[in-house]
C-alpha cells in the first residue's frame, strides 16, 4: 500500500480543527458525541483523512461505550496497530495503514468469533452508503 506522508500544516488545511486533533494528535472525541455513532445504514466506513476503506457496516455493533464499535476490519492491511502507553494505560492503538492517522483503540472484549472491539472515533471516519 502506498503511504501518504504530509506535514502537519497540510493536514491542518485538509481537516477541520476537531478532526485534526483526533486524527493527527490522537485526541479522543467525547463519548456519545459522534455523528456516526448510531448510523445503521449499509455501507463502508473510510478514513476521513485519506479515504482508505476501513470497516464494513456489517461488523458495526453497539457496545454501549459511546464510540463506534466494529468487530472486524475490511482488510488486514487497512489498519496498523501500535502499543500506546499514554494516560497511564497500556492500550493497542489503531492507525490508518495508509496515512498513519489515529483512529481509536482495539480491545479484546468484542463479540465472537474473533473477540475484537475496534473502538473508533466518529471524527476519524467518513461513511458512504452502498
Ligand atoms: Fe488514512
Amino acid at each position: 500500500m502506498k503511504k501518504i506522508v504530509k506535514p502537519a500544516k497540510d493536514w491542518k488545511k485538509a481537516l477541520s480543527q476537531e478532526e485534526f486533533t483526533v486524527l493527527r494528535e490522537k485526541h479522543t472525541e467525547p463519548a456519545f458525541s459522534g455523528k456516526l455513532l448510531h448510523n445503521k445504514e449499509k455501507g463502508i466506513y473510510y478514513c476521513r483523512a485519506c479515504g482508505n476503506p476501513l470497516f464494513k457496516s456489517e461488523s458495526k455493533f453497539d457496545s454501549g461505550s459511546g464510540w463506534l464499535s466494529f468487530s472486524d476490519i475490511v482488510m488486514q492491511e487497512s489498519i496498523e496497530l501500535n502499543t500506546d502507553f499514554s494516560h497511564g494505560m497500556t492500550r493497542i492503538e489503531a492507525l490508518c495503514a495508509k496515512c498513519g492517522s489515529h483512529l481509536g483503540h482495539v480491545f479484546e472484549d468484542g463479540p465472537k468469533p474473533n473477540g475484537k472491539r475496534y473502538c473508533i472515533n466518529s471524527l476519524a471516519l467518513d461513511f458512504k452508503k452502498q
